[in-house]
């Protein structure tokens, strides 16, 4: 038996586990690790039958391609494959023009991974047109953390600061079903006499262990928010020198908040005044104080604002930069963080920086060894990219990498036909995805326990996944793909095949930037459990807590964002007269790519179905189980019903992971935020109707 300490291959907490592998090939195992801080010997079931995705059986082990349009996919070898992918890219450039070839990437990937995608697309490919599925997850949150704080880290504190805090106010989250080993840190929030405040539509397995829970209609936490704020300056809880020594701005959102007096919130929102004064008292009381929010806020077309509005609250009531308060966002995705750091998004350079700033072009030209005025600008935003596809001016060849945009991109059924619209499409992925099945060739890629990588969990700990099997003959690592694609575009030197390589070069393309990992190596990850950045040197300790004597921004000083209430993209109407919101399940995970693929999560997890009121499905005449159409303006999904108490009767849920009829992205609204570029998948109007 071999025993190799790694990561589960799937969410943000990034649980530490050990992978048993016998000798005579049988099949692994995996054991919860005890000893690594995060999960302490805890696993959710995903992370639990996780090697179910390594078997042959369940995933392509040799390259396929596409004779023409239309045929089937045959199996290939790995030159023909490539030589296939590297013309497809390349013609399309030559016939086209550079920037009518794309990237799209994705939040699993590593951090070398996502850094050598993005220097592949401005160096191989010299495109703009590099985005990935992250800028869908929590862009927003990015947004206003950036603005705020000068500086984006989804947690600027380790998971045991929820435990040590007095009240959190957990926004549009569900640990209980996202990333349930994380739920023990609100556990013992509660038994060391702490509050939990719930904000969500829909009372979910973590509302029901709050103290307080707030229903409000969906699309209306930043209103819910500038009342909890209107509510702390006209009670007098405004911590006055706070807000002088350590922000800027607050007059303006004050003016803001003013204007969204509790019995307008709650005509609003839908949550009464008495909860809105309940919340507020015990925020403001509370020692230590933290927000949290997840995809339930930053989803929608205001999601920056709404989140700026959240950590107003927090600013206002002096709960920021201080030990046991502050603001936090729980990614999602395995490397939401890391994969939004090293320049896969449209709009950065690694180390977090932007593309547009002289200085940070020269920084890294100087480590690709280009010229800076070689490298792209900005590209389109993911929602933007995948919307022009095959369009005039837009991309006409894409390289898809780690994604399934046909299930998880809102819209689906029109991201579906513009895919189908390309010239030229490659997916390289674990599992032949619904995407994948669309492409003219399909790579298949080695998985997390087959091969060695970083990924950074949303504390801002940099952890290493450590190749603990040997892939099946047939596929390759990702790095090897795109050391070979460059070689066959003419950049034969620059792209390392070895992850370690890459990283080290990563690390200095990261040096002095906002995300610095300069002082992290693999040696130091291995000794010390992970390493938080930003770290600048080898003698750096890391830093799991940000902001306690300033803030990132240029004087230090936290700012409030002037925030106010707007209506969602598409509100209810005479047609459309119901708020659908979506979500996820306990058993599966994002586009359902892989846990679709395992036998018990699929037992426990079978397909979609649509959550709604008592009171609702008496109106409509609709039994449990039943069969329900979901009609929004862009299609209609189809599913069964599930009728609970534990939704606000004006609103149906559906979640996201299954493809086909039951799509719950063919309905969902492409609004974008104007900031963030981020889709509103959490609020959209749809009728619902018995299907005879
Ligand atoms: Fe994996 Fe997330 Fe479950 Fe932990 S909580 S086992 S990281 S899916």
């Amino acid at each position: 038996m071999t025993t190799t300490d790694t990561h589960c291959p799937y969410c943000s907490l990034q649980c530490g586990m050990r992978l048993q592998a016998p000798h005579d090939g049988g099949e692994a195992q995996v054991l919860a690790r005890p000893d690594f801080p995060v999960n302490r010997g805890a696993l959710c079931g995903k992370g639990q039958s996780a090697t179910a995705v390594l078997g042959a059986g369940v995933r392509p082990t040799a390259p396929l391609v596409r004779d023409k349009r239309g045929g089937e996919l045959r199996e290939a070898s790995w030159t023909e494959a490539l030589d296939r992918v590297a013309a497809g890219l390349a013609a399309t450039a030559q016939r086209h023009g550079r920037e009518s070839v794309a990237v799209f990437g994705g939040g699993g990937l590593t951090n070398e991974k996502a850094y050598l995608l993005g220097k592949f697309a401005r160096v191989a490919l010299r495109t703009p047109n590099i985005d990935y599925n992250g800028r869908f997850c929590m862009s927003s949150a990015a947004a206003a953390h950036r603005f705020a704080f000068g500086l984006d880290r989804g947690l600027p504190f380790p998971l045991e600061d929820i435990a040590k805090a007095d009240c959190v106010i957990l926004v549009g989250g569900n640990p209980a079903e996202t990333m349930p080993p994380a739920l023990r840190y609100f556990r013992e929030l509660r038994s060391n006499g702490g509050t939990l405040i719930v904000v969500d539509p829909r009372r979910t397995r973590t509302a029901e262990q709050a103290d307080l829970h707030l229903q409000p209609v969906p699309g209306t936490d930043l209103a819910l928010a500038l009342g909890l704020l209107h509510l702390a300056v006209a009670d007098g809880r405004v911590d006055q020198a706070f807000v002088a020594e350590r922000t800027t701005g607050f007059e303006a959102a004050r003016t803001a908040a003013m204007a969204h007096w509790p019995e307008r919130v709650e005509g609003l929102t839908g949550v009464p005044v008495h909860q809105l004064r309940e919340a507020l008292r015990l925020f403001a009381d509370a020692a230590g104080g933290i927000v949290l929010t997840a995809r339930g806020p930053e989803q929608q077309s205001k999601g920056t604002d709404t989140v700026g509005a959240w950590i107003n609250l927090c600013l206002a009531l002096g709960k920021a930069g201080r030990p046991g308060s502050g603001y936090g966002c729980l990614t999602g995705q395995g490397n939401g963080q890391g994969g939004r750091e090293h320049g896969q998004k449209a709009d950065q350079l690694p180390g977090y920086r932007s593309i547009e700033d002289p200085a940070a072009r020269a920084h890294i030209a100087h480590v690709w060894e280009v010229e800076a005025d070689d490298l792209p600008g900005a590209g389109r935003s993911a929602y933007e990219l995948l919307d022009t596809l095959g369009t005039e001016g837009g991309a006409r060849a894409l390289l898809l990498m780690g994604s399934n945009p046909v299930v998880s991109a809102p819209n689906a059924g029109h991201i579906t036909e513009r895919l189908r619209a390309l010239d030229f499409l490659a997916v390289s992925d674990l599992v032949l995805s619904e995407t994948a099945h669309l492409a003219d060739v399909v790579l298949p890629a080695t998985q997390w326990a087959e091969e060695t990588g970083t990924l950074t969990n949303l504390e801002g700990r940099v952890i290493l996944r450590r190749r603990a099997l040997t892939p099946p003959q047939g596929v390759r690592t990702d790095l090897h793909v795109l050391r070979e694609l460059a070689a066959r575009l003419g950049v034969d030197k620059g792209f390392p095949e070895e992850a370690e390589e890459v990283f080290e070069e990563l690390r200095r393309a990261s040096a002095g930037g906002p995300a610095d990992y300069a002082g992290i190596s693999y040696r130091r990850i291995r000794a010390e459990e992970g390493v938080f950045w930003p770290c600048p040197g080898e003698e750096h300790p890391g830093t799991p807590r940000l902001f306690l004597e300033r803030f990132a921004t240029p004087d230090g000083r936290a700012r409030f964002a002037p925030v106010t209430h707007r209506p969602a993209a598409e509100e209810p109407d005479h047609e459309y007269p119901l708020y659908l919101t979506t979500g996820r399940v306990l058993s599966q995970y994002q586009s359902g790519a892989q846990t679709r693929r395992v036998p018990e999560l699929n037992r426990a997890a079978p397909g979609p179905f649509v959550e709604l009121h008592p009171q609702l499905a008496a109106r409509l005449g609709v039994a449990d189980g039943e069969a329900l159409a979901v009609t929004s303006r862009r299609g209609r999904a189809v599913a069964p019903a599930r009728v609970t108490d534990t939704i606000r009767p004006d609103t149906v849920f559906m979640p996201f992971h299954w493809a086909g009829a039951g799509r719950a992205n063919t309905l969902t609204n492409p609004a974008l935020d104007p900031v963030s570029r981020m889709p509103e998948f959490k609020v959209c109007a749809v009728r619902v109707e018995r299907v005879r």
